[in-house]
């Protein structure tokens, strides 16, 4: 791994806010041996980790701009949508909602929860099927010049910096832990968390290979995010980063089990149960528990070999969506 450019790097982030953004790992019990958790979900208890990571550089972004009012766009339950309204309601930075749905979605969960830092009147509803219109709807409503449109996921360049905090806290880790991991798994759901890893590992020649989850993408659609987000950080360290160099640290993967994005199955919900009673923390069904049960799955199939980490992106308040299938059985 290059020093040299892993201080380049810093560097460039320095202006970032001034949440926590370091977390520890430690040693997995009911998973082959060498295997640990990064607990990305002890950096917030309302927003999940993953995401405070790209607010680190998204928020100073919009103070910068004099932004006064943000669209956000995502579904109902999305944990983007209920994360970022946090920081921007601080920042006193109006929220505006673009939600998928018709107004029905059952108050229950993440929207229950959004709900109470969101009026009705600044939650605008877009149909299903307009959703691929959501974005020109979205620049319609606009009027102002210091009013913003948020993406789904917050997928945007300005949240890249923020999102490669992960992988040098990663290398942090393997600092303190004085070993270094070969694989670790992440789950995709805009893709950016794992674009930002598999991008600073290639820049920075770091021999670990990046097992991806895809619960939103098709591979074809992730391949493209990440070639428009290679520009990116290329632009950010003022270097060219080479594909060959990107192409040969991550592997691919799709679920086995509960595949569309969203959907719960009876094994999704005894994984949180079995995760919990093992390990010791909560997981939600609709990114965490699919990583852990997949990331076990592959750990043992392609046999892999030294240190793998599993990254607990967060994201366990959508439990309070689950909570009568969680009894249930
Ligand atoms: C948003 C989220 C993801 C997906 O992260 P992306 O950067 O959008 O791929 C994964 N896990 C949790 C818990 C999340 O909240």
């Amino acid at each position: 791994m290059s020093l040299s450019k892993l201080s380049h790097l810093k560097q460039k982030l320095a202006s970032l806010a001034d949440y926590n953004h370091y977390s520890r790992v430690h040693p997995l019990k009911s998973f082959p041996t060498n295997c640990f958790v990064k607990r990305d979900d002890e950096l917030g208890f309302g927003i999940s980790g993953s995401k405070l990571r790209k607010y680190l550089s998204l928020i100073p972004f919009l103070e910068n701009c004099k932004i006064q009012e943000a669209v956000l766009i995502g579904g109902a339950y999305s944990n983007n949508v209920l994360g970022l309204t946090q920081l921007l309601i601080e920042r006193s930075i109006k929220p505006t909602l673009f939600l998928l749905g018709n107004g029905t979605s059952k108050k229950i969960g993440n929207y229950l929860l959004t709900s109470l830092f969101v009026p009705s009147s600044s939650i605008h509803w877009v149909a299903r099927e307009n959703w691929s219109q959501v974005e020109i709807l979205a620049t319609k409503y606009i009027t102002q010049k210091d009013t913003i449109i948020i993406p789904e996921g917050a997928l945007i360049s300005e949240a890249l910096p923020g999102a490669i905090t992960l992988p040098l806290d990663v290398i942090r880790n393997e600092e303190n832990l004085g070993s270094s991991f070969n694989h670790i798994f992440i789950e995709a759901g805009s893709g950016l968390t794992a674009i930002a890893t598999i991008l600073t590992f290639a820049w920075l020649e770091k021999e670990t290979c990046v097992h991806v989850l895809l619960l939103a993408d098709e591979q074809a659609t992730f391949i493209s995010k990440l070639k428009i987000f290679q520009k990116h950080f290329e632009q950010l360290v003022s270097q060219n980063l080479a594909w060959k160099h990107i192409e040969m640290r991550f592997q691919l993967h799709v679920p086995t089990t509960a595949k569309s994005f969203g959907s719960v199955n009876k094994t999704i919900l005894h994984e949180i149960k079995h995760i919990a009673k093992t390990e010791g923390f909560l997981t939600d069904p609709i990114y965490s528990a699919k990583l852990f049960m997949e990331a076990r799955k592959i750990i043992k199939k392609q046999r892999l070999k030294g240190n793998s980490l599993i990254v607990h992106s967060g994201g366990s308040l959508t439990l309070m969506g689950f909570q009568s299938q969680l009894t249930d059985f």
